[in-house]
């Protein structure tokens, strides 16, 4: 699944590559991806328009448009791009290089079939920008609403993070992946960051002390920096390879254990990540 540092990655591409040029066809005819538009609501929202500006907070992906032409001064509509579980953008360069953003390709290294071209912007100049998404996960969308989205995880200041992650008592694994709170965490992101900070991943986010806080501000930089710089890899954190069955934690040797947090899948070491003991109410005052 693309997380936040493959997100990066498509959005990059497309700032690079596909800003500045101007749409003269669009294939919308994906009914489930570009749901609830009709066929040819985005071709008529977007042909002649061209992109002007890409931008990103969480795995969420938009591109701000321009005018139908020169000497329209209004700008067009926001085109959101959601690349779901393994959407990659694809962008034919003008001489033809193709260039890819997103899920990283290999895991399901096939030949790519048109029909997984969920969603395309023909450019005037011959190439073209695609959502290739063979699982049909992704999702296309006009005017999306980026004001449901917690502040981009790279750019939470450690006074908000703070704010954010100990209101309440649910896990502090499920608080790590609330989009509304901090945008870009997925579930591998979630177990590095906890793991990094050796913070049981089901622990009651009202137990944790400003400390425990810090603590893991820390690893969600440190663990956000590694990934970004691996050019999009939340998939080369330290302990992803020991997330399986058997596997040892990398740090301390111990036995990894495996259960359901937040909904999802979550691995954590035996050891360092063992359950905090409970707090003992006083019996009377
Ligand atoms: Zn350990």
């Amino acid at each position: 699944m693309p997380e936040m540092p493959e997100v990066e990655t498509a959005r990059r591409l497309i700032a690079d590559l596909a800003l500045g040029r101007r749409i003269v066809g669009v294939d919308d005819a994906d009914t489930f991806v570009c749901r609830p538009l009709s066929p040819g609501q985005l071709r008529d929202a977007l042909t002649g328009r061209m992109l002007i500006a890409a931008h990103r907070r969480g795995k969420a992906l938009w591109c701000e448009t321009s005018g139908v032409a020169d000497s329209d001064p209004d700008l067009g509509p926001i085109l959101g791009i959601h690349l779901g579980m393994s959407g990659r953008i694809v962008v034919t360069a003008r001489d033809g290089w193709v260039a890819e953003g997103g899920d990283p390709p290999g895991r399901d290294a096939q030949p790519r079939k048109a029909q997984w071209d969920r969603f395309t912007l023909e450019f005037a100049d011959g190439g073209r920008l695609a959502l290739f998404d063979k699982r049909r996960l992704g999702r296309i969308q006009l005017n999306p609403d980026i004001d449901a989205l917690g502040p981009d995880a790279l750019d939470v200041t450690p006074a908000q993070f703070r704010a954010l992650i100990t209101k309440g008592t649910i896990a502090v694994k499920a608080r790590l992946l609330d989009q509304s709170k901090i945008a870009g965490i997925g579930n591998l992101l979630a177990d590095e960051i906890l793991w990094q900070a050796k913070v049981p991943p089901a622990t009651p986010v009202n137990r944790l002390q400003r400390k425990d806080a810090d603590r893991l501000y820390r690893a969600l930089r440190s663990v956000l920096a590694s990934a970004m710089a691996e050019g999009g890899g939340a998939h080369t954190g330290d302990v992803i390879a020991a997330r399986r069955p058997g596997g040892t934690c990398p740090r301390c040797g111990a036995e990894m254990l495996h259960g359901t947090v937040g909904g999802r899948s979550t691995w954590w070491c035996s050891r360092e990540q063992a359950a905090w003991p409970r707090t003992t109410e006083p019996a009377s005052r």
